[in-house]
């Protein structure tokens, strides 16, 4: 059988860079496409440092339907993996307007080449953010979304729902939105991780960036929540189980498994764990002690959410396996490679 190629749109991302890796490890052939708005052409070369592939990558913005389409032309694709998308959520909330064009631009573009082409799967990164502050946890595919709190969350929601209303429109079209818990960690090989630009707003990085001298102190955004040591609980999910999870669901796709037109699946370990545990998680598994101060609350958090991720185990025959301490570690050996840190 012919090899099946995949497109991975802002695959010189995090999350795009370890996927396109998995991929390739599985046997599918992979063509990136980023503009480089929130990544650099270092990431793809990690990419093919680690899988010895030459991959093709094009610098291309997905909101120019123009430049999108010899994409199309240029590359015969069954299936795509968008994770193009802008992903600050404070940002969204004062520049909405760049949240809006950005992410849903870009995937309108998408839905309507593969639809003219006659291209079937769809893979769409969709978050966890689309549950908002849940009545009943462990959230399941069916807890009600909550109204965005944010731009960035709210085009999630709007995504989503384009793509389901795609699927049932256009015979042929199939789609799967994957909602993301805390995505965390770095490839084994610390060839590639996270690029956080400017401060980060993310509580790893900015945990490994404090190891490593560049910020100070951690703050922890509030004690005074109503779980067991008062800080939140999350859902963190390694980045490269997370990345099996994208070849999963292609295999699931590509294979003529799916049972609707359209599925959405929840990403997650199924474990809560609190920024407390997950401090003393990563000094525990890198042997060292980090400066952390309590502060107030973050607006925006929910105390808490992680996933019950049984459909995703059953259907896409995919589990999280890789052991926290093992992914701290991993965190920590990426941070050190990005400062030359021995
Ligand atoms: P990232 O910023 O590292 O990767 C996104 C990539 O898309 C970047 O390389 C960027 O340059 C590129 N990009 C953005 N707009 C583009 C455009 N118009 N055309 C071409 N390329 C474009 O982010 P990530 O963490 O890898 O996230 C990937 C996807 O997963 C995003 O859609 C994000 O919203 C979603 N997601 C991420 C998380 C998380 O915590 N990292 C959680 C849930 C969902
Ligand atoms: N957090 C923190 N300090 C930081 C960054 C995050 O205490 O500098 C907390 C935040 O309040 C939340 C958890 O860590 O409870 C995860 O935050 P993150 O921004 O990584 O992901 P979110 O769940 O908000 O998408």
């Amino acid at each position: 059988m012919a090899k099946q190629t995949v497109l991975v749109s802002g695959g010189a991302g995090y999350i795009g860079t370890h996927t396109a890796v998995e991929l390739l490890a599985t046997g599918y052939d992979v063509v990136i496409i980023d503009n480089l708005s929130n990544s650099e052409t270092a990431a793809v070369e990690g990419v093919r440092r680690i899988s010895g592939v030459n991959v093709p990558f094009e610098q291309v913005d997905t909101c120019d339907e123009q430049a999108l389409r010899k994409v199309f032309e240029r590359y015969g694709f069954d299936s795509v993996i968008h994770f193009a998308a802008f992903k600050a959520v404070g940002e969204s909330v004062h520049e909405p307007l760049k949240y809006y064009r950005n992410n849903l631009t870009s995937f309108m573009n998408i839905c309507a080449l593969m639809h003219e082409f006659g291209r079937p799967n769809i893979l769409f990164s969709s978050s966890a953010t689309v549950y908002g502050d849940a009545d009943t946890l462990p959230v399941t595919e069916q807890t009600p979304r909550k109204p965005a709190t944010s731009p960035y969350g709210n085009t999630k929601q709007m995504a989503e729902d384009i793509l389901r209303d795609c699927c049932a429109a256009y015979d042929g079209m199939y789609g799967v939105a994957l909602r993301y818990f805390n995505p965390i960690g770095a490839h084994p090989s610390a060839l590639i991780g996270e690029l956080p630009r400017g401060v980060p707003q993310n509580l790893v990085p900015y945990i490994t960036q404090t190891a490593a001298g560049i910020r100070e102190c951690l703050s922890i955004f509030g004690n005074d929540y109503p779980t067991p040591d008062g800080t939140c609980l999350r859902d963190y999910i390694d980045i490269v189980d997370l990345a099996k999870a994208h070849v999963a669901t292609i295999s699931r796709m590509t294979q003529g498994r799916m049972k609707q037109r359209y599925e959405i699946f929840n990403i997650g370990t199924g474990r809560p764990v609190s920024v407390l545990e997950l401090v003393h998680g990563f000094e525990k598994a890198n042997g060292l002690k980090l400066n952390y101060r309590i502060v107030g609350r973050r607006a925006g958090d929910v105390p808490a959410v992680w996933a019950d991720t049984r459909l995703a185990n059953e259907e896409l025959g995919w589990r999280a396996e890789r052991p926290l301490e093992e992914t701290l570690r991993a965190a920590w050996a990426w941070e050190k490679h990005l400062r030359k840190i021995q």
